[in-house]
């Protein structure tokens, strides 16, 4: 059914993003979670959003908030934090004038990462006193190499730190396979890649009293691409999940708010059948990047003197209109937002923003 909720654009945390959630899971599409590192990227999904009328969720890896900040910055610590305020500051800013509801999201936090995930949660405070408001929608720790009971027990603590903020926690359960930058390893057993419902169970009886958080489940799914095969995707992973936790607790169909991780390349059939046990984020970032990466290929293909003289060594043509950064990250740009054009049909939420603004006002 669609959602007759409307919000106002911009970021959304606390009460609105729980909405957010709901109206995903009510309405049986999600929404792309897209890995960003710099404003090319970032406008990029804002701008695809807007022209999808979807609301989207932006995230940052550690390596990404870095590389926001400058690779040449020095600490790369300091680099990863201020990086993640930086672009966070630029979605608040930006984000009510694209018409669109954004989720704020930072990526993979392993046990040596979770000083990252503090030090932003202490500038969400900082954000939250100035503003009014807290800087990320959500965090994700992933513990998932740890034990059960450290992993969870770990995400209870922070996410009482989120909750006092109005922010949400996402956890991970089960390994993801493949790799994303240094998280997650290429040499776990079979059986880890697929989540087990009664650690799904444990976390919802830990962490539903605590404040608001989503799980990234383990269905066999693998960050990055590989050649078909590779990948046994489960989804009923999810549904046995879903079903334990509704029969322990009484509770409606999908209470878990759940989330696909390695999204990229996998069979859209496969997809559709996650999203009705209950997931609402897809998070995508190879093939995004590869969109990205393949446009100015192409564009270099096409314009190759421009790319090696100021001007041409026979006819003295200026290419300074060919080589301008605008002119070759903008068709940069072009094809990851024809990429993402692609995943907000995949996940169904094209035409599905919540936003109030002249252009999406929903009739009651
Ligand atoms: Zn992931």
């Amino acid at each position: 059914m669609p959602s007759t909720v409307q919000l106002k654009p911009g970021v959304v945390f606390g009460e609105t993003y729980k909405q957010l959630v709901k109206a995903c899971k009510d309405g049986g599409y999600a929404l792309p979670a897209v890995n960003i590192v710099g404003t090319n990227s970032l406008n990029a999904v804002l701008e695809s959003a807007a022209k999808n009328k979807s609301d989207v969720i932006i995230q940052l890896s550690n390596g990404g908030a870095e590389f926001y900040a400058g690779m040449g910055f020095g600490d790369s610590f300091k680099a990863k934090v201020l990086g993640a305020v930086a672009a966070a500051q630029h979605v608040h800013l930006l984000a009510e004038h694209y018409g669109v509801c954004v989720v704020l999201h930072t990526d993979h936090a392993n046990k040596k990462l979770v000083p990252w995930v503090e030090a932003l949660i202490e500038e969400g405070r900082k954000y939250k006193e100035k503003h009014g408001v807290p800087l990320f929608t959500s965090h994700m720790i992933d513990l998932s190499e740890e034990e059960l009971d450290y992993n969870i027990s770990e995400s209870a603590r922070i996410l009482k730190l989120l909750d006092a903020l109005d922010m949400s926690i996402e956890i991970e359960l089960g390994c993801t396979g493949g790799e994303e930058d240094g998280v997650g390893s290429d040499d776990i057993d079979d059986a880890r890649l697929y989540t087990q419902p009664e650690d799904v169970l444990l976390a919802y009886e830990t962490l539903t009293p605590l404040g608001h958080f989503s799980v990234a489940a383990s269905f066999g799914n693998v960050h990055g691409v590989y050649k078909p095969g590779n990948v046994d995707l489960r989804p009923d992973i999810l549904k046995n999940s879903q079903a334990l936790v509704q029969e322990k607790n009484g509770l409606e169909a999908n209470p878990i708010d759940l989330v696909f991780h390695g999204g990229s390349g996998s069979e859209k059939a496969k997809i559709t059948e996650a999203i009705s046990y209950g997931v609402f984020k897809m998070n995508i970032d190879t093939d995004t990047q590869f969109a990205f990466a393949e446009a100015i290929g192409d564009y270099v293909e096409a314009h190759p003197m421009a790319f090696n003289y100021q001007i041409d060594p026979e006819n003295g043509e200026p290419y300074k209109k060919l080589y301008d950064p605008r002119k070759w990250l903008r068709e940069a740009e072009k094809s990851m937002i024809a990429r993402l054009d692609e995943a907000f049909v995949d996940l169904g939420s094209k035409g599905k923003s919540l936003a109030t603004s002249k252009d999406h006002a929903v009739a009651a």
